[in-house]
C-alpha cells in the first residue's frame, strides 16, 4: 500500500485535518506545527486529540510529519536567534507527544557566513541539548537545495550532523525530491545512483520519509521552487520510480506541491494508480 499525503493546514485541528486528509484518499498528511513564517502556536486541545486518535486507529493511519516554522535557524550567528530555536523546539517536541510516536522535520539552517562547520556544530549541540531518551517523535534532518548559505544540501553535510549526535534513535532523514535535484542529486537520469550514495553517506536506515515535489527549476539550480508532479523539471517518470523503489515504496510520501486540495486529490489518485509495488 501507497502511504501517502500533503501539507494541511492544522487551524480547525487534529480532527479536522485528519477528516480532510481521508477525504482526499491520504493515510497520512504533513502540518505545520505553528505559523511557519512567525512563531505562533495553537493551544493543545485535549478532546480534539482524543477524537483525532480515535478516528485515525480506526482508518490505519500511518505516521504524520509535523514541519518547524521556516523562520527556525538552530545555526543563525545571533545567539538569540539560537535560543529562540532551541525553545521553539522544545516546545514543539513537547507538544508532540500528545500524538506520540510521530515525526518532526526541520531545516538545518543557514550558517549565513560563518562556514558550515561552525553552523553544523550549533546544529548538534542543540539537538544534543533538547532530544530526550523517553521522546517518541523522531526528528527528521530535511535535505536541502543548497540555496544561500543553507546546510544540508550535500549527504555529507547530513551525515557530520548526524555522527555527533548522542541519541541516534531519535534521528532521521526526510528526502525532498525538489531539494535533493536542485541541490544537484540526478534522481531523473540516476536514482538508483543517488540512493547508493546515499546509503553510503548517512545509510538508508535513517531515511525516514520523502517530501515529493517537482522543481520549477533545471537540476543543480539550488533553487527550491516546487512545481506540481509531472509538471516540472524532474517529471512523472521519475516520481514513478521514486514511488515504486525497493528502499522507498515503504516510506511515507508527503506533497508539498503549489495546490489547492482538489490539487492534492488529483495528484494522489494519480501517484496511486502509477504504484504497483
Ligand atoms: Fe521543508
Ligand atoms: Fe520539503
Ligand atoms: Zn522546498
Amino acid at each position: 500500500m501507497l502511504n501517502i499525503g500533503c501539507h494541511l493546514s492544522i487551524a480547525d485541528g487534529f480532527e479536522a485535518i485528519i477528516k480532510q486528509a481521508l477525504s482526499i484518499g491520504a493515510n497520512t498528511f504533513q502540518f505545520f506545527t505553528r505559523n511557519p513564517r512567525g512563531f505562533k502556536a495553537k493551544d493543545i486541545d485535549k478532546q480534539d486529540i482524543k477524537n483525532y486518535l480515535k478516528i485515525a486507529k480506526e482508518n490505519n493511519f500511518t505516521t504524520v510529519l509535523a514541519h518547524a516554522p521556516y523562520t527556525l535557524n538552530p545555526c543563525s550567528a545571533d545567539e538569540a536567534i539560537r535560543v529562540l530555536a532551541k525553545n521553539i523546539f522544545i516546545d514543539d517536541l513537547r507538544r508532540m507527544e500528545f500524538i506520540p510516536g510521530n515525526m518532526y522535520n526541520f531545516h538545518p539552517g543557514s550558517h549565513v557566513g560563518q562556514g558550515v562547520k561552525t553552523g553544523i556544530q550549533f546544529i548538534t549541540n542543540l539537538l544534543n541539548e533538547i532530544l530526550k531518551p523517553e521522546q517518541t517523535t523522531t526528528v527528521l534532518l530535511e535535505t536541502m537545495a543548497g540555496k544561500g548559505s543553507e546546510i544540508g544540501s550535500k549527504f555529507e553535510e547530513l551525515k557530520t550532523i548526524i555522527d555527533e549526535i548522542n541519541l541516534k534513535d531519535k534521528i532521521g532523514v526526510c528526502f525532498d525530491t525538489c531539494h535533493v535535484y536542485d541541490a544537484g542529486y540526478d534522481i531523473v537520469n540516476d536514482l538508483d545512483g543517488v540512493l547508493e550514495q546515499f546509503d553510503k553517506q548517512i545509510g538508508l536506515k535513517n531515511l525516514k520519509a520523502v517530501h515529493l515535489n517537482d522543481s520549477m527549476n533545471p537540476f543543480a539550480s539550488h533553487k527550491d521552487r516546487h512545481q506540481k508532479i509531472g509538471q516540472g523539471s524532474i517529471g512523472i517518470k521519475t516520481f514513478e520510480q521514486i514511488i515504486n523503489n525497493k528502499y522507498l515504496s515503504n516510506l511515507p510520501f508527503y506533497l508539498e506541491t503549489p495546490n489547492e486540495i482538489e490539487g492534492y486529490a488529483k495528484e494522489i489518485s494519480i501517484l496511486k494508480n502509477l504504484f504497483t509495488s
